[in-house]
């Protein structure tokens, strides 16, 4: 829902930034590495994975749990269970850490499964399970599979563009494992591509002519999509791509609801909690921020992460010793590491859970140089800093070396 509105928002506004995904962070992560030139172009909606731990988290859910968890004195813990090793790392990610607290792979649960002798097959089918996030459509389920997330952007986009009736459900162009790069031409929207690994997002974003030529790139490490993913079980069998591929299409095939926006779950969602997609209330909770490697922005969102989870500790060790932090706040300036992890830990305000639990947020999208933020409370503040390189055995850090904040 929300990169099918992110991308009509940019196609409205004529921008020439054609909408690249971001749900899988092997991409997001190249993006950050190599071609910092295009984090603008990344879409700001955060992975399943991230959407669902905050969901959790700060949400309905988290209130349905009890006065403590409602009052922001407690919150659940989330688990989740991927076929990725990435999602370990993307779960630490300034600005969406600590809505997941533990990611296991699905061979690390299939190991302790077997290592607990739980004989699957024996179960009584008629277990109860809470529902956390409610109905899944065939629209989520093709997530798994290279094309599958354009698809479900594109079914999502034509019934906002009121062609749901018009355009076909299905996109065969989008769908298969043996193509690198799948193009399909979208009525009233226009042409999309999908990079089936990233040795194929290598080649196309190497052209001169994407820009032009795209409205919007899926974009998935791995061959095949998540289906293919580095901690899938491992196979012998050649097929196995296709085989795992067809298998989460007939899943779609079969769903009651296809599309996402039909799912009434969804629907609850957004009427009581969000709004409407690409809400102000949708970016606080879906929605995250980018930047380069080795950049001051980077360097200020950790920081800014370790204040919003008082991890004072952690955000020391971000600063150069002698380091200063100018507050522009009645705590002043702050001199030296020990200094800086004691304000954080002992002088802030306790953190609160829940809906109560406020991040600060980057002013803009993704520009490298643009270090404005917006705070908790809601103040527009400019912050200004000086970096020094140090050597840490054979690692390069580069730490801070002075940080100073402006109330804009
Ligand atoms: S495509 Fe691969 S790297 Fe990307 S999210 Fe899926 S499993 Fe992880």
């Amino acid at each position: 829902m929300e990169e099918g509105t992110e991308l009509l928002g940019r196609l409205k506004t004529q921008q020439n930034l054609p909408l690249l995904t971001s749900c899988c962070p092997g991409w997001v992560n190249w993006v950050e590495i190599n071609r910092p030139d295009l984090l603008s172009h990344l879409s700001t909606t955060k992975s399943p994975q991230q959407m669902h731990g905050a969901l959790t988290k700060r949400g309905a859910f988290a209130r349905s749990l009890g006065a403590e968890f409602a009052q922001g004195q407690a919150e659940p813990y989330v688990v989740s269970v991927m076929p990725c090793t990435a999602k370990k790392d993307e779960a630490q990610r300034p600005g969406v850490s600590g809505d997941v607290d533990h990611v296991l792979t699905t061979r690390e649960l299939a190991r302790m499964i077997k290592a607990r002798g739980i004989a699957f097959n024996a179960l009584p089918e008629d277990g109860a399970f809470d529902n956390p996030l409610g109905e899944s459509t065939g629209a989520a389920q093709i997530f798994g599979a290279s094309g599958g997330v354009m698809e479900a952007v594109v079914r999502t986009a034509a019934h906002f563009i009121g062609q749901q009736d018009n355009m076909p459900l299905e996109w065969q162009q989008m769908r298969g494992v043996a193509q690198g790069v799948k193009t399909a031409d979208i009525p009233g929207v226009g042409k999309v591509a999908i990079c089936n690994g990233i040795a194929s997002a290598q080649t196309l974003f190497a052209t001169e002519t994407w820009r032009d030529e795209f409205v919007a790139i899926e974009v998935m490490a791995c061959v095949g999509g998540c289906l293919g993913g580095g901690s899938e079980p491992k196979s012998m069998d050649p097929q196995v791509l296709e085989k795992r591929m067809q298998a989460i299409y007939s899943i779609d095939a079969n769903a009651p609801r296809r599309r996402s926006y039909e799912n009434p779950d969804i629907q609850t969602l957004y009427q009581i909690e969000l709004n409407q997609p690409g809400s102000e209330q949708a970016h606080d909770l879906l929605h995250t921020h980018y930047a380069a490697r080795h950049s001051k922005r980077l360097l200020l969102m950790r920081f800014l992460d370790c204040v919003d989870r008082r991890a004072g500790q952690e955000a020391a060790e971000l600063f150069h010793p002698d380091a200063t932090w100018q507050t522009a706040s009645p705590l002043g300036e702050i001199k030296g590491q020990s200094n800086i992890q004691a304000l954080i830990e002992q002088r802030l305000p306790a953190r609160h859970y829940a809906t109560h639990y406020q991040r600060h947020k980057m002013a803009s999208r993704a520009d490298p140089e643009n270090l404005s933020v917006i705070t908790p409370s809601g103040e527009l503040c400019r912050f200004q800093i000086e970096t020094q390189s140090v050597q840490s055995g054979s690692d390069t850090l580069l730490l801070i070396k002075s940080l100073t904040r402006e109330v804009l």
